[in-house]
């Protein structure tokens, strides 16, 4: 599979088979706890689609029997194909590495722990079917998340908006269904800082929102601790925007031109005034103000150079440890 060749997308708005293929990819991490109801309810809604499914789960490297669990699952149930990266990437990674092996007429990346409820597929499919690429969940409620991190996320969200190059939609997530066309175009865009829902809409294309609830987890712990959350945050910023940099450098000539102003007002107060300045309390205050100022550019800068620092080592996203594609899929492409 070359992932990296340009795209050729197919004519929009081309009828859509009645029965499409439907690969929903799963990155599991440490799910052992949910991942039983979550095949039960994702394979009761699959039964009732109009669709050749398959359930591709991308093991990020789990470490709670998750794995051994798809395993044995895939052997009575020939839906399920198994990715298994060869450590822990990040869901960013392993999302990515779902999409580059999915080959289906339709994908959708669902997470493993039910608050992307798979009874949301019927509503999302019949979006594809009237024309959609790219039908975008939007969280109505944030239920199971605390306070703080509801307001966080809020006002972060308005930030990315004002000051992104190109509109981020707000509080949704990265449960999404994407037609081929939209995963060929997403599968051209190599950068290694992979803020999804930026490249997600950073593709374009006939897009929908539809609503829903968002329920609180099933089962075990949120796999986001408050840094990475900090880091995906920097890295929403810093892929769309490069207001940053422009702010840092209006911030330093604003404290320039005060120094000068405070510069003029002393040198008139002693040369028409003859005053002696008291010089201590003043210098201390601008050696901080300014050293302060400047730290504050460097890291700015920093957060940049580092990124840059991670793209030009055009490392790989993701290791496959292993693939197996779900048989159902494996067999109808020998036919
Ligand atoms: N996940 C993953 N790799 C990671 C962390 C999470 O593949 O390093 C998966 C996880 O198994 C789940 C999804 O990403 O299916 C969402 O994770 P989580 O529920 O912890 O995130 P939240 O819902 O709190 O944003
Ligand atoms: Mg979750």
């Amino acid at each position: 599979m070359n992932a990296r060749t340009p795209l050729v997308a197919p004519v929009a708005g081309l009828p859509r088979p009645a029965r499409p293929s439907l690969c929903v990819v799963v990155p599991v991490h440490n799910e052992i706890d949910v991942l039983p109801l979550f095949l039960e309810r994702l394979g009761a809604v699959l039964t009732m689609l109009p669709v050749v499914p398959e359930i591709l789960f991308v093991d990020d490297g789990s470490r709670d029997g998750s794995l051994a669990w798809i395993e044995r699952a895939a052997v009575t149930d020939s839906r399920i194909g198994l990715l298994q990266l060869s450590r822990n990437f990040g869901k960013e990674a392993a999302m990515t590495a779902g999409l580059d092996h999915a080959e289906a007429e339709v994908v959708v990346v669902m997470d493993a722990d039910l608050q992307d409820p798979p009874e949301q597929l019927p509503r999302m499919l019949d979006a594809w079917f009237q024309g959609n690429d790219v039908i975008v969940m939007k969280r109505r409620s944030r239920n199971g998340d605390s306070p703080g991190k509801r307001i966080a996320a809020a006002a972060y969200y308005r930030l990315l908006a004002r000051v992104g190059e190109i509109p981020i939609p707000v509080d949704v997530g990265d449960f999404r269904l994407m037609s081929r066309r939209a995963v060929l175009a997403l599968r051209t865009l190599p950068e290694r800082n992979r803020y999804m829902k930026g490249l997600f809409a950073w593709i374009g294309m006939p897009q929908v929102q539809l609503e829903f609830e968002r329920p609180a987890r099933a089962a075990g712990n949120t796999r986001w601790p408050l840094m990475k959350l900090i880091g995906l945050a920097a890295d929403g910023l810093t892929s769309f925007s490069v207001l940053p940099l422009r702010f840092a450098g209006v911030a330093g000539m604003l404290a320039a031109c005060f120094a000068l102003v405070m510069a003029l007002v002393y040198a008139g107060k002693t040369v028409l005034f003859g005053e002696s300045v008291d010089g201590f309390p003043t210098l201390i205050v601008s050696i901080f103000f300014i050293g302060g100022l400047q730290l504050c550019g460097l890291g700015i800068l920093g957060e940049y150079v580092g990124r840059i620092y991670t793209e030009v080592k055009q490392r790989p996203l993701y290791l496959r440890q292993s693939y197996r594609p779900a048989r159902q899929q494996s067999d109808r492409l020998e036919r």
